[in-house]
């Protein structure tokens, strides 16, 4: 156990708010279980190098590791996260937009909504009742 005196650097902090986004999603979609969580924290190493070469990507990355749990998922467990917009029809994951962007968000195409920012998804899923 370091103090360290280090400044956390901006590319850190991006990282770990993107780390923090995609786990509060898994969690909203009750599959934070302590693999997924690993494959999460897989990611996060593989894109603190992608952004240590591309500083100016760090906005991205929520997006991008969203996007690779999404793939790791989809090889270990199915697809996440499901859409909870359509009720009826064959269940489908929605998909990141924008794939490379900032400020990156869930959207269903097959409804054609956007469904709730990264980060957010528990809002979307919540269980709130339309009255
Ligand atoms: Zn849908």
């Amino acid at each position: 156990m370091s103090a360290g005196s280090d400044p956390v650097s901006p590319l850190e902090q991006a990282l770990h708010a993107a780390r923090a986004l995609v786990l509060a999603d898994l969690v909203a979609q009750e599959v934070a279980e302590a693999d997924v969580v690993s494959m999460v924290e897989d990611s996060v190493v593989q894109r603190r190098w992608w952004v240590e070469q591309w500083p100016d990507g760090a906005a991205y990355v929520a997006g991008l590791i969203a996007q690779d749990v999404q793939d790791a998922l989809l090889e270990r467990y199915g697809r996440w996260p499901l859409c909870p917009v359509c009720g009826t029809g064959d269940p489908h994951a929605l998909d990141v937009e924008p794939e490379l962007g900032p400020d990156p968000r869930w959207v269903c195409h097959k409804a054609g909504v956007r469904v709730a920012a990264v980060g957010a998804l528990g809002a979307a899923t919540g269980g709130s009742s339309p009255s």
